[in-house]
């Protein structure tokens, strides 16, 4: 049988572009913070990660063309040869500054961390245990380790403890989680998992790609639940909070050393752009200087869910500035989202696998910059949709 054959009668993306319904890849002419442009339709964007508004904050912006005009855009190789910066490293000093861990290593993308991390530490005879709500980069990491992976109920401590009770004690054990759940904005019960960990001499790093510039006054999940000691690796993203491209990781300096030299996704991959890693630090100082946005964001987070939540919406478990609407069905998950879009609302619709079948929702996500303005206009456009539809 031909290869390709399962690309020619694959058709259900084509159905749902023929339908009118398709809502993915669609090219953004203007972004300039948070209201959107495709074609000639405005809208407020409540699907970014840009929780600080940073993307287009002038020092921000500044400091990635500056380095570009003195770099260049590329570092044209790995960083283990010809692509590391001074400026690489410098940035890995103030990231585990911040974090408050002895040292850090800088990647390309946070799908890159968690891939190298996980499999570079998990190897034949050890254990690698998730949360089955965890994103789909750790995933991927546990399945190129050469380690036995384990799940758990998601955020249900005792199902961790029950699963590492049944590992031999002997063999090493990293449990990984997401300190904020993307999809559903729920926040890991950090506590309780750490001692867990601590008791069965398992080792844990935690996933704060949607936590950092938003939790911990900034500094993520470990630091807001006071456990950041009992967090042995901690990642982070930069394509969020940060306003750019790339993650790390951040540790104790032997482990950050073994990985800097046994991450494959680190060694056989380019370097991040000076452009970038400018455009990280640049953020980073921002975060320090206006700490205000943090508060904003979050202030913003309880005001919508408290508004949904009042106009009975279904908001799931929610925690931060991450709101997902439940709506359920798949179908009717597109044809709201779709309403919304028309009514000039950008969300995301979220459906199966990355959710329960049962369990499709628009994922909405707030930022720093939203106005009061764009979030009543954003609040009126769910009510009015949302009883068309009959949903409340
Ligand atoms: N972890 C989580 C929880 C994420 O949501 C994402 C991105 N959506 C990543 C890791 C990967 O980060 P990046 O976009 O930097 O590759």
């Amino acid at each position: 049988m031909d290869l390709f054959e399962k690309c020619h009668n694959w058709t259900e993306a084509r159905d749902l572009m023929a339908s009118g319904f398709y809502p993915y890849f669609m090219p953004l002419d203007e972004t300039e913070g948070s209201e959107v442009t495709i074609g000639d339709k405005r809208l407020v964007m409540i699907g970014s990660n840009n929780y600080l508004g940073l993307t287009t904050h002038p020092k921000v912006r500044e400091a990635a063309i500056a380095a570009t005009r003195q770099f260049g855009t590329s570092c044209t190789g790995s960083r283990f040869l010809n692509g590391t910066l001074a400026w690489h490293l410098e940035l890995e000093q103030r990231l585990a500054e911040y974090m408050g861990k002895e040292a850090a290593l800088v990647f390309s993308t946070g799908y890159q961390v968690n891939v190298g991390t996980i499999s570079s530490l998990v190897g034949r005879g050890d254990y690698v245990i998730t949360d089955k709500d965890d994103h789909a980069s750790i995933v991927d990491g546990c399945r190129l380790s050469f380690g036995t992976l384990k799940r758990f109920r998601h955020n249900v401590p005792e199902d961790l403890d029950r699963v590492l009770a049944q590992i031999p004690p002997k063999a090493g054990k990293l449990v990984v989680v997401d300190g904020v759940f993307s999809m559903a904005g729920d926040i890991a019960p950090l506590p309780a998992i750490v001692e867990i960990c601590q008791r069965h001499g398992a080792r844990l790093m935690v996933d704060d790609a949607h936590s950092i510039g938003v939790l911990g006054g900034g500094k993520g999940t470990s630091i807001h639940l006071g456990v950041n000691d009992g967090v042995d690796l901690i990642m982070g993203t930069f394509s969020k909070s940060f306003a750019s491209l790339g993650g790390f990781i951040a540790g104790s300096e032997p482990v950050i050393h073994y990985i800097q030299h046994h991450a494959r996704s680190l060694i056989f991959s380019a370097s991040m752009p000076p452009g970038n890693v400018a455009a990280v630090s640049a953020a980073l100082d921002v975060m320090l200087e206006e700490p205000e946005r943090i508060q904003r964001v979050n202030e913003i987070g309880d005001h919508m869910r408290s508004e949904f939540q009042r106009l009975g919406f279904n908001t799931g478990p929610s925690q931060t500035p991450i709101i997902p609407i439940i709506i359920g069905d798949q179908n009717a998950t597109f044809l709201t989202w779709k309403l919304l879009f028309e009514e000039g609302v950008y969300t995301n619709p979220v459906i199966p696998p990355a959710v329960p079948a049962s369990l499709s929702l628009l994922r909405t996500s707030y930022m720093a910059t939203h106005t009061n303005d764009q979030l009543a206009f954003v609040l009126e456009k769910f009510e009015k949709i949302g009883k068309m539809l009959g949903m409340i």
